[in-house]
């Protein structure tokens, strides 16, 4: 089970999910990726099991991937995979997925991977413990954002009622994402909000954060980007984020602009609504070329 960079709960919850499936059925399983899983999501049942990978070494029959749209977000170890002769398994929802499994299932109307892999266990005939569940529910639930993003539908919320029925339990998980903050996380969160900066037209807000203004683990954990994205007025928001001299930039869409068509200039891609790039800084530099590709997609 190979996981992107930087897992976020989407690709652990379902990564996860399968892990412990396939164990119980009798398969031998490795879970991990090139980055180790945030604090935030410790809570995981089975979370253990997943682990920093320096390298993957076979043997190897299968290997999936979950919620990578593109190869190079697994910086290289999905080419040792396919070295050593395994068939790689692409599950994802990513409309830019670049097709690069043996088997592809892509499915863009999946508000999360988490709702793919739901369907797929209970095809497969596969018992949901209350572990499974709630790897899947959180999936979900991060990736809706709690269930409030437009990639929800009515099969959304049947696959989260068929996991808290299956033993996921909301409160427990909401309790643990957002409700677990440090003191210090709230003057951090000042220190983070007193930089959001408006356009004239108030069309665009973004986020530029330099470098230790704030810990990492604190960024990991709060969805800062969602702050300038709530101004009633924006239509893209941004959050530049300066680390290891380069910038990671996250950029949210409300209505019609396909902001994963602007990440994507910039080598990176996305959802229609929630994509990403990585660029060269310093951050004011790339706050500036954003902002100009983020303008030019506005332009009527
Ligand atoms: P983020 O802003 O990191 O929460 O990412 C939002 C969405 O954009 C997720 O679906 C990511 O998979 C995608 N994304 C973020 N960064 C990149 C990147 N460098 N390349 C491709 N997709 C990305
Ligand atoms: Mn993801
Ligand atoms: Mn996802």
């Amino acid at each position: 089970m190979l996981g992107h960079v930087h897992p976020d709960a989407d690709v652990l919850g379902t990564l996860l999910a399968l892990d412990l499936a396939l164990a119980d059925q009798g398969w031998s399983v490795v879970s991990g990726g090139p980055h180790p899983a945030p604090e935030l999501l410790s809570f995981l049942p089975g979370i253990d099991r997943y682990r920093r990978l320096d390298r993957v070494s076979g043997p190897l029959d299968v290997v999936v991937l979950t919620d990578c749209p593109n190869p190079d977000r697994t910086e290289g170890l999905i080419d040792q995979a396919r070295a050593s002769g395994a068939t790689i398994v692409n599950i994802d929802h990513h409309h830019d997925n670049r097709r690069y499994g043996t088997v592809n299932w892509i499915d863009p109307t999946a508000a999360a991977t988490g709702e793919m892999v739901y369907q797929l266990l209970v095809a497969l005939g596969v018992a949901i413990t209350p572990a499974i569940a709630t790897n899947l529910f959180t999936a979900i639930h991060m990736d809706t954002g709690s269930f409030r993003y437009s990639n929800v539908t009515p099969e959304t919320f049947r696959i989260a009622g068929a996991l808290v029925t299956a033993g996921a339990d909301p409160y427990r998980v909401s309790n643990a994402l957002y409700e677990r903050r440090s003191a210090n996380a709230l003057h951090w969160l000042g220190e983070a909000l007193r930089r959001i900066e408006l356009s004239e037209d108030a069309r665009v807000a973004w986020l530029a954060l330099p470098a230790d203004l704030v810990p990492e683990s604190f960024i990991e954990a709060e969805d800062l980007v969602n702050y300038p994205r709530s101004i009633e007025s924006v239509r893209v928001a941004c959050l530049l984020r300066e680390r290891d001299g380069r910038v990671k930039v996250s950029f949210r869409g409300k209505g019609d602009v396909d902001v994963s068509a602007i990440a994507r200039k910039f080598g990176g891609g996305g959802h229609p609504n929630a994509a990403g790039c990585t660029m060269t800084g310093p951050l004011a530099d790339a706050t500036e070329t954003a902002l100009a590709a983020v303008r030019a997609a506005l332009e009527p």
